[in-house]
């Protein structure tokens, strides 16, 4: 079963996590800038709606890279376990760079549901 059909959207994210225990956040960005998509290597263009795949590591910290949407959904989607739709909210930037300097057990708790 997959989430990834539409989204994520500009109202829900999705969260799962992958084989090391780090959350993987799918975040539907517009792109202010060339980027270049880790799945193909080619350019994300700018203005392209396309995915941020932004990890809160288990030992603290963040990172994302920005990816073409059909590269994540033929591709990295099936690397990322337990995917669930969350509320866009949840997944700005800001309140990820938080989650990775808490303590992981502190992570746990329920985020809201996107739709
Ligand atoms: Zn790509």
């Amino acid at each position: 079963m997959s989430y990834f059909e539409g989204l994520p959207d500009t109202r829900t994210s999705l969260r799962g996590h992958d084989a090391d225990g780090a959350e993987v956040w799918l975040i539907r960005g517009i792109s202010q800038k060339l980027y270049r998509c880790p799945g193909c290597h080619r350019s994300v263009e700018i203005g392209a709606d396309h995915v941020i795949v932004q990890t809160v590591h288990r030992a603290g910290g963040t990172d994302h890279s920005h990816w073409h949407r059909r590269c994540v959904e033929d591709g990295l989607i099936h690397e990322v376990r337990g995917l669930q739709p969350v509320s866009a909210t949840e997944s700005r930037r800001d309140k990820l760079e938080q989650r990775g300097r808490q303590k992981p057990g502190r992570r746990r708790r329920d985020l809201r549901r996107g739709r």
